[in-house]
């Protein structure tokens, strides 16, 4: 059974927030957009205005939350947070909105389920600051015009794809998250192992990094099962063998892979000899969400180069094949 505790989306929230790094300097990875969110924050400061409206999009786990949070302390302002399902009306964003003070930060997780009526509201915020809020119903129905505070509209998306183009349009720092390299992980995983107190060789640290699916939140979660068994099994110190051991008890393979990615892969070679297949039969073949496939699995398979998308649809690479052990179908000549 896969562990749903190890997927990148998966956030019990305190578990998470002891490690989250605080100051822009903190932060790991990510060099180029951290670099330009560094001279926008500090330009904003200078000009003594609100800055610009900033999306964050990628897949889940890499920091966009945090980065967000992390704005908002270095600009020195006020840090609200709500998100997309949970602005079912109008009214929710509007109350939200009129209790922000000048140039704070409100962030939206999951911008792209905004309901359309929601956003619409949202496009004069963030032009103008401006709210048309309609009072009351039917002929008496009228507009009222409210002047808000300047702000920065922090959004966050997994799918940049189901942004509708004028909310896109609207974020002046549009900026992509990617994967972390192996020795940013690293890194990562060492300042993890020392603020919770823990002893980690530096291979052993390493081999949790390597293992983390390039997401610090997977990272993170590796380091404290990892940390329990050489607690409970060993003399408490993360070494390489003990950190390779404890791994493959949690079901999470050399690359990364855990078992959902693993059943992903295999679905394809076993059940559709190596593609191509479609999303949509996927998702019916392995009963998930297909959001939790393109926005969960997907990217760090093509990212590794395991899997490749087609316009007939996914494929496996032929480094799927060997990590799997199995032997591609011979196609015949191209
Ligand atoms: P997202 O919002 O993209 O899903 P989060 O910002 O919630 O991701 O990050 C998940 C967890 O990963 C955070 O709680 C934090 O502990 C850790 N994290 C993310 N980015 C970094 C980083 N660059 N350095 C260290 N830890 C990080």
């Amino acid at each position: 059974e896969p562990d749903p505790t190890l997927r990148p989306d998966a956030r019990p929230e305190d578990m998470d927030r002891a490690l989250r790094p605080q100051s822009l300097d903190e932060f790991t990875g990510q060099a180029e957009a951290r670099a330009n969110l560094k001279v926008f924050i500090e330009s904003a400061k200078m000009r003594g205005q609100a800055m610009d409206h900033t999306l964050f999009y990628g897949p889940p786990g890499l920091g966009k939350t945090t980065l967000a949070q992390i704005v908002s302390r270095e600009l020195g302002v006020n840090f609200r947070m709500t998100s997309g399902p949970v602005l079912a009306k109008a009214g929710d964003l509007a109350a939200i909105l009129t209790n922000l003070d000048a140039r704070d930060v409100l962030f939206i997780d999951e911008i792209h389920r905004l309901n359309p009526v929601v956003e619409e509201v949202l496009y004069p915020a963030l032009e103008d600051f401006e709210l048309d809020l309609v009072i009351g119903e039917g002929p008496a129905a009228r507009t009222v015009r409210i002047d808000l505070q300047p702000f920065t509209l922090v959004g966050a998306t997994t799918r940049l794809g189901l942004l509708t183009t004028p909310l896109r349009d609207r974020f002046g720092i549009p900026t992509r998250l990617e994967f972390y390299t192996v020795p940013e992980l690293c890194s990562i995983v060492e300042r993890g192992a020392r603020l919770m107190g823990a002893n980690a060789t530096p291979d052993g640290a390493m081999e949790i990094a390597r293992r983390a699916r390039g997401t610090p939140r997977i990272a993170g979660r590796l380091l404290r099962r990892v940390v329990d068994f050489a607690v409970v099994e060993s003399d408490g110190t993360v070494t390489q063998q003990l950190a390779d051991r404890s791994l493959t008890r949690l079901g999470v393979d050399h690359l990364g892979l855990d078992n959902a990615d693993r059943r992903y892969l295999r679905m394809i070679a076993e059940n559709f000899a190596g593609g191509p297949v479609g999303v949509e039969t996927m998702c019916a073949a392995l009963s998930e969400a297909r959001d939790a496939i393109e926005e969960v699995i997907e990217p760090y398979l093509l990212q590794q180069g395991l899997i490749q998308r087609t316009p007939r649809g996914r494929m496996l690479a032929a480094k799927a094949w060997a990590h799997l052990g199995l032997d591609a179908p011979k196609r015949g000549p191209q």
